[in-house]
């Protein structure tokens, strides 16, 4: 650590919070800044970081700690971009993680089909949620490392791109987001929306639209706190000059049927050629309708384009553009496993965070940023919540390289289930119910 002399005493900055006072703009920007220098130690950062996530921080400071984090590294600017002579419109799509969260796939590519820039810079996954870059990377030769230049060219000739975030855009927020992983800070809400916002701000997309997940497989476990979440990112894009949107949507049963890399790109393409889960169709098209209204085209129809072929079009182009065959099979994993329903009845719970955990014990996501995963290993889901199942029956097929791995996958699902024997009143299942849409709200600027 260095010992730089500073106006500021960076004890004094977390004694001020520890006792639910605020931070002024001047301290928030050296203490961001001091950080990122290494000025400041890890040990003194993770406190403060404790402190703001039991004493939280008002929308001006959470505001001021976004823009000392966008200005820690680089900014994109897509101002420029043009097809044709005439200027490109730029938006992207950001989701807080779930578990069988392939909709950046068809979506990215759906977007486009109707001219304008889709830039989706994107992050591995850790833990139980899965990464945008993993699913892809399942795709023979596929490449998520891309140059300013070649990012920007291919968002003018396609117009979809799935990349690898830079190293130099919001670095303060890479090197903060470590640590919280690790000091239990990572819950805290301004700490969340400040971190995801300031790498959208720094990535210079025109508009953004936030999927919000609320339930057992997401950070937010209410609709409550999903809302201020929404609310807290919606105000720091307006602000910031992003025009952003938020859907909280639902993630207490996996999105589609299947969680897992290379599972989870076949279901992508499905959808792409028409077909592929209700649920998942029906997300894909709410943010496709929400990202065309926000680049200016709320008369397009979206789900005309699914059906004919000019979404697959540009997917296809999209992963050629990035070295990918879009014809080779995806990888296939080497074992697997089939677990049975218990009961006849009702399915009316398939726990989001047990699939997601068990799809991560097979070998489909990682526990440190520097682990490989398994392109095949995941699961494969054979009745959604509503569906009727009979004892015996397949309900989930576990996918893996490594065998040794079906015990503990096993274990984590031991809860995940519930049915409700014929006849029986079927209460509302997770967080939502069975029956009811995946969009639960719009949070937008009045
Ligand atoms: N995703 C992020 O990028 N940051 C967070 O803090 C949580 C989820």
């Amino acid at each position: 650590m260095s010992t730089e002399s500073s106006t500021f005493d960076v004890v004094d900055v977390i004694r001020t919070k520890r006792d639910r006072g605020r931070l002024d703009d001047a301290a928030i920007d050296w203490v961001v800044d001091a950080y990122t220098r290494g000025v400041v130690a890890d040990e003194q950062m993770s406190a403060l970081a404790m402190a703001i996530l039991l004493n939280g921080m008002d929308r001006a400071e959470i505001a001021r700690w976004t823009a000392a984090m966008v200005a820690s590294g680089e900014r994109l600017d897509f101002s420029g971009l043009r097809r044709d002579g005439r200027p490109l419109p730029t938006v992207d799509k950001h989701s807080t993680g779930g578990v069988g969260d392939k909709i950046t796939l068809p979506l990215g590519p759906l977007v486009a089909a109707f001219g304008v820039a889709v830039p989706q810079l994107s992050g591995r996954g850790l833990g139980h949620t899965g990464g945008t870059l993993d699913k892809l990377e399942a795709i023979p030769g596929w490449r998520a490392g891309m140059t300013n230049d070649a990012l920007l060219a291919q968002l003018r000739d396609v117009g979809a791109v799935v990349a690898a975030a830079g190293s130099g855009l919001a670095p303060a927020d890479a090197k903060l987001y470590a640590l919280r992983d690790v000091t239990g800070t990572v819950e805290a809400i301004p700490l969340i929306a400040s971190s995801i916002m300031s790498k959208k701000i720094a990535e210079g997309t025109g508009a953004l639209v936030l999927d919000v997940k609320v339930g057992s497989g997401a950070f937010m476990k209410t609709v409550d706190d999903a809302r201020e979440l929404a609310r807290t990112m919606v105000d720091l894009g307006a602000d910031a000059g992003v025009s952003t949107v938020a859907l909280l949507t639902d993630m207490s049963t996996p999105l589609g049927r299947t969680a897992g890399n290379a599972l989870e790109v076949a279901e992508a393409v499905e959808v792409l050629a028409g077909g592929g889960p209700a649920d998942v169709v029906e997300l894909t098209l709410a943010l496709a309708r929400e990202m065309l209204d926000a680049a200016g085209r709320p008369d397009a129809d979206p789900a005309a384009a699914l059906a004919d072929g000019r979404a697959m079009d540009v997917w296809r182009r999209m992963i050629a553009g990035q070295g990918g065959d879009p014809d080779a099979p995806l990888p296939v994993a080497a074992e697997t496993e089939t677990v049975l329903a218990s009961a006849t009845g009702t399915l009316t719970r398939l726990d989001a965070l047990a699939v997601g955990v068990a799809a991560w014990r097979l070998g489909a996501g990682r526990a440190r940023k520097e682990d490989p995963v398994q392109a095949g290993a995941g699961v494969t889901l054979h009745a959604r919540p509503g569906d009727p199942v009979t004892a015996g029956q397949p309900l989930l097929t576990l996918h893996t390289d490594t065998p040794e791995a079906f015990g503990r996958a096993r274990e984590a699902l031991a809860d995940a289930v519930d049915v409700a024997p014929d006849g029986a009143t079927v209460a509302g299942a997770g967080t939502t119910g069975v029956d009811r849409s995946i969009v639960l709200e719009r949070v937008a600027r009045p």
